[in-house]
């Protein structure tokens, strides 16, 4: 077999997966160790066939996952490996090329470059920021707080009780106590907390359980009058700042000193792909920038390696790149607005039945809901074991809560209904 054919086939299997996956159960079905079960217990000694790989694909591996890639897929933070992604992905293996630096890889620096670019205008963020790639949130947030750390040594990260563990893990990982801030009723950061031996605010920009948006203004106000580095986490909702009438959740983001946006959660990007921009590129350079002989670069052109803590980088820029121009900024804006749409729309059949309510403010595409007498838990699982749809369920303060999180290119108005008939049919008998 060649080369071609090997990719016709697999093409094909990628197209057909994407026509049929709306019919799959969303949730896998299987038991710890089904999977490994099924495969042999040995390396094969022989080269094997694509077609035979794609038949345990189809057998052994399509059965055992949860599809992320289905429109009825509700849980988490929702997103799509939209056909761009798909075929960006493809490209940067062909490539295969290293953005190490810019010796190590020209254009994919300047792609990159170019693409954070494109995105911080569309975001309406600061072009004169430094912004690069990082593979999740999470890393983005340990390179943030490595720069502040960098700025003032020692101290204390503060985040809210609602922020997501990954911050508490990357103060962790640059050794900076974390230390937890009360939120108000709507589960935003309270802005009122002594910022005693502060080195980094983290602000949240739409917060995993809720989506709630921190007072980023406020904060940014009293972390530049302490000399503290804010670091905003807008991973999920940061997406929606494409959109003229949603920009307000990006209010006072031009004043921290960076922000991470994931475009693998709402902008239709395959993971992993995570932008991070800074207004202080020299504080990451600083914490990341090791000269070596070996990676002697040029002095007139950036190596994005002393921005992050990784040497060897992908060339996600490209499928970005993809995205940006296959969707092209309407179409990307056309699907948050959708979203947002659906969200309400659900909210709103919510909020018409007594026995349910709508537990937190929703302006985003996540809804965070509640049956009043029956276990929450037991209605999500239920829901789920019906393969019919997935969600997840968070705690919200004392009360666990249901979380409905569109994100999927395809998901329509019928998916929506749907899920609120499945939700309603899964309730205990009282
Ligand atoms: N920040 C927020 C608000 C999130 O919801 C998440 C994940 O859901 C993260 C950060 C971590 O993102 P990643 O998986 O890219 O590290």
């Amino acid at each position: 077999m060649s080369f071609r054919e090997d990719l016709s086939h697999v093409s094909d299997w990628a197209v057909s997966y994407l026509e049929r996956v709306p019919q799959l159960p969303v949730a896998a079905d299987v038991q710890p160790g089904q999977v490994r079960k099924a495969l042999p217990d040995a390396p094969p000694e022989s080269p094997e066939a694509v077609a035979d790989i794609l038949r345990d694909l189809d057998e052994i591996v399509v059965p055992g996952l949860t599809h992320w890639n289905h429109p009825r897929f509700f849980a988490w933070f929702a997103n799509t490996g939209s056909e761009p992604g798909i075929l960006g992905e493809l490209l940067i293996a062909t490539l295969n090329v290293n953005v190490m630096t810019w010796l190590s890889s020209p254009a994919g620096t300047e792609i990159e470059t170019a693409v954070m670019d494109w995105l911080a205008q569309l975001l309406g963020l600061p072009r004169s920021w430094h912004g690069h790639i990082e593979d999740t949130a999470s890393t983005a947030t340990v390179a943030a707080l490595a720069a502040a750390r960098h700025v003032r040594p020692g101290g204390a990260v503060y985040a809210s009780n609602q922020a997501n563990f990954s911050v508490e893990k990357a103060a962790r990982l640059v050794g900076l106590e974390f230390r937890a801030v009360d939120t108000d009723d709507e589960f935003r950061m309270r802005a009122d907390f002594p910022l005693d031996g502060a080195t980094a605010v983290v602000a949240t920009v739409g917060t995993t359980g809720s989506t709630a948006v921190d007072p980023v203004p406020e904060l940014a106000r009293r972390c530049a009058d302490a000399g503290v580095w804010l670091h905003v986490d807008a991973a999920y909702a940061g997406a929606a700042a494409i959109c003229p009438e949603l920009r307000w959740c990006f209010d006072g983001v031009d004043q921290a000193d960076s922000v991470v946006v994931n475009p693998h959660k709402w902008l239709f990007t395959p993971m992993d792909c995570s932008t991070l921009w800074t207004r202080r590129p020299e504080a990451l350079h600083g914490a990341f920038a090791i000269e070596r002989d070996y990676l002697a670069g040029t002095t007139d052109a950036i190596d994005l390696k002393d921005y992050g803590p990784a040497l060897g980088r992908r060339f996600r820029a490209l499928k970005l790149w993809l995205v940006l121009r296959m969707y092209g900024a309407e179409g990307l804006r056309a699907l948050i607005r959708e979203h947002v749409r659906l969200a309400q729309l659900f909210a709103s059949l919510v909020e018409d039945d007594p026995d349910w309510e709508v537990s937190s403010p929703h302006p985003f595409s996540t809804v965070c809901f509640r049956h009043n007498h029956a276990d929450n838990d037991e209605i999500a699982r239920r829901a789920t074991a019906t393969g019919e749809i997935f969600v997840a369920t968070a705690k919200l303060g004392d009360e666990t809560v249901i979380r409905l999180a569109i994100g999927n290119a395809k998901t329509s108005e019928d998916d929506i209904r749907r899920a609120w008939e499945v939700l309603r049919a899964c309730v205990p008998a009282q």
